[in-house]
């Protein structure tokens, strides 16, 4: 805050005078309580709240607006994490001390309400602390260690690469500084996201610690700085909370590898039959249809084998379960991480449809679109036939776009209820209505906008270049599986078999009444017969 005496716009006699501040903070409580600031001394008015830079020595704030027993907040280190914390802190209303080995050369960079001093002089001063140097510079600040004794220590570190044993580099620390209490976190917010407020990143901060009182305090100035807080545990956990912004979309590599693979795969296949078996029997040369047609063949391939990869281990642990006679028994760890990344699948075939839409949008703007109306007309005139109408044609296409369409329109859906800030603003039971059963009508819609695009070409002798069945068939294999097997569960014995072992049901245990003079526990017994 700055006061500027020379606008107070009153007399010597005024009682009451209205000062005008220029607010850093968007605090608008604060910015209140100091706008209705009523005095009658008009010297201690022409004083600034706050000595501004330039003072000499060590800037104490002299006034704060921070609330009566608000810790004061020690950051080690004037890098670019420490100015953006500082500013966010003063932001927030809290007093800030900053420890720099060179407190002169760095002040400049801080908020004027920041005081920038030694580490030491900071150390002493601050209640909590901010240690914002990099892990390998942690033991130089050991002749810290008495300033520090019995005060919260915030680890912010990253490390450089993901490291699977420990010890972290909180826990190193945490070993440096026996007697402060070290909480890690905050190293997944960047200094952009501290400078621009939570709005612009992301809000959450992950923290962890032995001592329930440090990480209590720290949770609050989190909230209080406008960061929502996530309770991480015991310090034991900062391992994984250094290598959370090092993952490089963990979830996402086998749904990505996936698509590339089948990318290719379809891409070389339709290579092969469209435009290499032309050219190596007749010598007719259709290369150019490389970068659209192909690719376009190619995209809705790949989003409908996506589609049917999303629905398919669902299926799998369904027939499991069944198999099982109980839900108890662990999933295969393939099978587990599969169905944990049903969502990546979905939104990669999503990409492709969408794709596929766009591309064939584009389809009638090429040149060679244009050339083969030309041609077709030509031969048209030249053979003396006025209507070139096929009704048969005409339907199929009609239909199949308007399935297509619908399809993208349900993939859509799906995608959108999958981010997370929709999927939290409906229930469980939308949800899965959503990404279910819209999830199989989507699967439905495609597998039929592929059936009436292949229409009777399956049957044809001439669609079979190299013996290679058109791809529309290869693609449909695992769609129909998917429906089928999912048709197989609605059957009610199958149905209602399911339902009795996802309530908790197992054939290996379930309770038999037997008559009185069998061998039993009182008409109850365990039935081990059908145990497998
Ligand atoms: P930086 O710009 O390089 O600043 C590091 C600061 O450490 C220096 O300005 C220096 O300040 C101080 N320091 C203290 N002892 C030191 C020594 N012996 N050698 C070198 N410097 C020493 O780094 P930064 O980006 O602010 O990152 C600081 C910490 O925050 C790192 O652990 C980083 O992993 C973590 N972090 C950073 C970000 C980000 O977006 N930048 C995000 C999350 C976490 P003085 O010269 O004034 O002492």
């Amino acid at each position: 805050l700055s006061f500027n005496s020379s606008e107070h716009g009153c007399g010597l006699g005024c009682s009451c005078l209205k000062v005008r501040l220029s607010m850093r903070s968007h605090e608008s409580r604060v910015k209140n309580e100091i706008e209705s600031v009523s005095c009658t001394m008009p010297d201690e008015m022409a004083r600034p709240l706050i000595r501004g830079r330039g003072g000499g020595g060590s800037r104490h704030l002299e006034a704060s607006v921070s609330e009566p027993g608000a810790p004061v907040i020690g950051i080690l280190g004037t890098g670019d994490f420490s100015r953006s914390l500082a500013r966010r802190l003063v932001a927030s209303g809290y007093q800030v001390v900053v420890g720099s080995r060179a407190p002169k050369r760095s002040g400049a960079l801080f908020p004027e309400e920041a005081e920038v001093t030694s580490q030491m002089e900071a150390a002493n001063q601050a209640d909590l602390v901010f240690v914002a140097v990099f892990p390998e510079h942690h033991s130089t600040l050991v002749e810290l260690k008495p300033a520090l004794a019995g005060k919260t220590l915030v680890d912010v570190s990253n490390g450089l690469q993901i490291k699977h044993d420990g010890p972290s580099h909180a826990e190193q620390l945490a070993d440096l500084f026996p007697e402060s209490f070290v909480v890690k976190g905050f190293n997944t917010i960047s200094a952009w996201t501290l400078q621009m407020g939570p709005r612009d990143g992301s809000r959450q901060v992950f923290l962890c610690s032995d001592s329930h009182k440090a990480k209590s305090s720290v949770m609050q100035l989190c909230r209080r700085m406008g960061f929502v807080p996530v309770d991480m545990g015991l310090l034991s956990s900062s391992l994984e909370i250094e290598n959370l912004p090092l993952y490089l979309f963990p979830s996402w590599r086998i749904p990505i590898l996936c698509t590339l693979f089948l990318f290719i795969f379809f891409y070389l296949y339709n290579f092969t039959r469209d435009i290499l078996q032309p050219y190596i029997k007749s010598e007719k040369s259709v290369f150019y249809k490389m970068p659209i047609e192909t690719v376009n063949v190619t995209l809705p391939s790949v989003a409908l084998v996506m589609l049917a990869l999303v629905y398919l281990p669902g299926l799998f642990a369904a027939f499991l379960q069944l198999w099982w006679g109980t839900k108890y028994n662990r999933f295969p760890n393939w099978l587990d991480r599969w169905l944990t990344g049903r969502k990546q699948f979905g939104l990669c075939s999503f990409l492709c449809a969408v794709l596929h839409a766009i591309y064939s949008l584009c389809l009638p703007l090429r040149k060679s679109a244009h050339f083969k109306l030309l041609n077709a007309a030509f031969k048209q005139v030249k053979a003396g036939t006025e209507d070139a109408w096929v009704s048969e044609d005409v339907w199929r296409m009609e239909l199949y776009l308007s399935v297509g369409i619908m399809a993208l329109g349900l993939l859509s859906l799906l995608a959108v209820t999958s981010l997370p800030s929709v999927a939290n603003t409906v229930n469980w039971r939308e949800f899965s209505f959503i990404q279910s059963t819209l999830g199989y009508c989507a699967l439905s819609m495609a597998t039929l906008h592929t059936i009436l695009f292949g229409w009777d070409r399956a049957f044809k002798s001439d669609r079979y270049p190299f013996y290679m069945p058109p791809t529309f068939l290869l693609v449909l294999i695992l769609p129909l599986v998917v429906l089928l097997g999912r048709l197989a569960l609605f059957v009610p014995c199958m149905a209602g078999r399911l339902r009795q072992i996802r309530r908790g049901w197992e054939r290996s245990r379930h309770i038999r009444f037997t008559l009185p003079d069998d061998d039993c526990h009182n008409g109850l017994e365990d039935d081990k017969s059908d145990e497998h």
